[in-house]
């Protein structure tokens, strides 16, 4: 758009307010009339055509992780290019794109030392519902549009790229920046919709044995459809016990930790090799500790390595090359589909895990 049309103003009729699930204070989220957003310098705006529900918006709305009052919450986005900035080129309005949860701006000092993530610092690429207004609305403003626009091949449909945004960037990040090689063992802590991506990008990653550890029975079957030889239930069977032996008594290479307890952790830790690496994909709360046992005292040449989900459209080109190429479906994770206005009820279901729930669509 030329720089005229973003400096006049509008009035502000019916036709420039949106509907947006705002935050207003624990326990307290309602479907709103908000303005849509007008781009500035750099920036872009879409209008959202799905979007999904997080286990951080749960975090969010239960007051355990603070937002501001008033923000738009929801941070992973696939839309149609509604106005575009001055200084963004290369693209057009009605475009389909797909954004990341994180949007780096690719010129700190953070991106370009290779930290997408901490953008600018502490886990400052995640802006969307966090430090500015979010995806679960009907239009959203992009910031550092131009780093972060991914255009969508047509042959991808919005429910096969949705999930690329988040859960399945962080998940498959997880054996990514374990180092996964060939043939490594991986063991997956937790098979929620990060676990089950975690045990998919191991697959990916060309694992041989992965054996994810889930109780309830509906994610156990995905998990296996995701890649798992084999789910351990830890109400059933001792996990450490059973993947020392399902290894020979050598542990595993790789630990992949997608729950964020400290229990898991320690699991994670236990049954890694000597020379492994427990990978963490959790969000702690409190305090977290390693016990020196499984940790030989610190002489065990363990690797701990930690990964906010990599955002940025050069990351969500390759992972729609992934849908695209039929190396991954993410189509059976999205269990449920909802309209914008009824986001209230999907959120009690998604909060509740009702129904074998697993990730909700939400089509404004
Ligand atoms: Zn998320
Ligand atoms: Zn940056």
């Amino acid at each position: 758009m030329p720089l005229m049309e973003t400096l006049v103003a509008e009035p502000r009729t019916s036709r420039s307010l949106m509907r947006a699930l705002v935050f207003h204070g624990p326990n307290q989220i309602s479907l709103d009339h908000v303005p849509i957003p007008r781009p500035g310098y750099g920036e872009a705006v879409i209008r959202v055509t799905l979007t999904t529900i997080c286990g951080t918006d749960l975090h969010i709305l239960r007051g355990e992780y603070p937002v501001r009052s008033g923000l738009v919450i929801g941070h992973e986005p696939v839309g149609v290019i509604h106005e575009i900035g001055p200084g963004v080129s290369g693209y057009k309005t009605g475009e389909r794109v797909l954004v990341g949860a994180i949007t780096p701006c690719g010129q700190c000092g953070f991106c370009l030392s290779g930290n997408w993530s901490q953008c600018g610092g502490p886990i400052g690429g995640w802006k969307f519902g966090n430090t500015i207004n979010g995806a679960q609305a009907e239009y959203l403003l992009i910031p550092n549009a131009q780093a972060n626009l991914a255009k969508i091949p047509d042959e991808l449909a919005d429910e096969q790229v949705v999930l690329l945004s988040d859960i399945a960037s962080t998940g498959f990040s997880a054996s990514e920046s374990a180092g996964v090689k060939l043939g490594d063992s991986v063991a997956v802590f937790a098979q929620g919709p990060i676990g089950l991506c975690a045990t998919a990008g191991a697959r990916l990653k060309g694992a041989s044995l992965i054996v994810a550890v889930e109780s309830d029975t509906a994610r156990t079957q995905v998990a296996r459809k995701m890649g798992a030889d084999v789910v351990l239930n830890f109400k059933e069977v001792d996990v450490v016990d059973t993947i020392q032996s399902l290894t020979g008594g050598r542990g595993v290479d790789v630990a992949i930790e997608a729950l964020g307890t400290q229990a898991t952790f320690e699991n994670a830790l236990r049954v890694i090799r000597p020379g492994g690496t427990l990978s963490s994909l959790g969000v702690y709360s409190g305090k977290l500790q390693v016990p020196l046992e499984p940790f030989a005292a610190g002489l065990g040449d363990h690797r701990i390595v930690t990964t906010l989900c990599p955002g940025g459209k050069e990351r969500m080109r390759r992972l729609m090359q992934l849908a695209l190429h039929g190396r991954i479906d993410l189509r059976p994770l999205l269990t449920h589909t909802f309209r914008l206005d009824q986001i209230t009820q999907a959120y009690a279901l998604f909060g509740e895990r009702r129904d074998g729930v697993i990730k909700v669509a939400i089509r404004p």
